[in-house]
């Protein structure tokens, strides 16, 4: 059985772990948080003493932490404990000046590295119906798929180091957009007196579809179960959609690319995480006036 190093065993990281555990891996993990480990009580996976004990029975190390300078300060001892030829991926959103620094420190002491930020939320990480989007070389790529496999249903190799961090981005500035139009339709359809449970059955599948909608419905009771149907607890926070937003708008500046709705979807999460709410799921949005 091969071991696998897991760093970050958070809302995310749990569910990925676990079915790398499943699928006869031997998951060595490590979280700053000792008390993931209590809902982490899985054949195949065990607690690392520190971040040194976890990289030296492990080649492969997978990191999912909450941002770049958790990535930058755990990959910092990664680098300083791996044995050559050690591949590590960072799953985590981070900014692409960070990742290819981070990366760039790794492949001088002879790792290899992706970064392969993740899309389908907590549902997907517990159900292994990830999407991967991937930066790389091929070959370290190949190495390591089978593993995107486990924890996915779809990887894409979007090209060199820092282009799955590109791509991520891109996708979660859109999410946001769509989470709050979804609510905006909601809100006028309210006004308008229809009934809530035949605007889904509606949109769901009209021209107006989207997975905001269709997977992860913003209201109580409506839809497939998510975050709302638990009064905005777990899922994915408004404080890291911030994060992400924040990310975008940089780039966007570094660019020179005009953005409109990125610019007013970050200002509505940085309401809510200026009002504390940012532990709050990402579509509690809806509720920002
Ligand atoms: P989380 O906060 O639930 O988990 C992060 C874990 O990392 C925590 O358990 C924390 O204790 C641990 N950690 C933080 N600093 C650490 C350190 N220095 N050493 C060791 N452990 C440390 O976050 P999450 O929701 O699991 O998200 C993780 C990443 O995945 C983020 O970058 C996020 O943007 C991205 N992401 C999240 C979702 C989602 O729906 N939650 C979806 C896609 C991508």
């Amino acid at each position: 059985m091969k071991n696998i190093g897991f760093i970050g065993l958070g809302n995310m990281g749990k569910g990925m772990a676990i079915n790398l555990s499943s699928n006869n891996y031997n998951v060595i993990g490590y979280d700053s948080n000792p008390n993931v480990f209590n809902e982490l009580s899985v054949e195949n996976i065990s607690e690392g003493k520190n971040i040194e004990d976890v990289v030296k029975q492990t080649e492969i190390i997978i990191t999912m932490l909450p941002d770049g300078i958790a990535v930058k300060e755990v990959w910092k001892q990664i680098i300083n404990f791996a044995s050559e030829n050690s591949i590590i991926i960072d799953c985590s959103t981070i900014d692409v000046k960070t990742s290819l620094e981070v990366q760039k420190n790794a492949q001088n002491k002879n790792l290899l590295t992706l970064d392969a930020p993740v899309s389908g939320g907590v549902m997907g990480a517990n159900d292994g119906t990830l999407t991967f989007m991937i930066g790389g070389e091929e070959e370290t790529y190949h190495k390591v798929k089978n593993l995107f496999e486990i924890m996915g249903k779809k990887n894409i190799l979007c090209g060199s180091f820092g282009t799955g961090q590109s791509a991520k981005i891109c996708n979660n500035m859109l999410l946001a957009s769509t989470m709050i139009a979804v609510g905006e339709s909601f809100k006028l359809a309210k006004n308008l007196n229809l009934d809530l449970e035949k605007l889904y059955d509606v949109l769901s599948t009209s021209s107006g579809s989207c997975w905001a909608i269709n997977n992860y419905c913003p209201y109580k009771g409506i839809g497939p179960k998510s975050p709302s149907d638990d009064d905005f607890k777990g899922g994915f926070s408004s404080a890291l959609m911030f994060k992400d937003l924040s990310l975008a708008i940089s780039a966007a500046k570094e660019t020179n690319t005009k953005i409109n709705y990125g610019i007013q979807s970050h200002k509505k999460f940085e309401a809510i995480v200026k009002k504390e709410k940012g532990h709050f799921d990402f579509s509690y949005v809806v509720n920002e006036s």
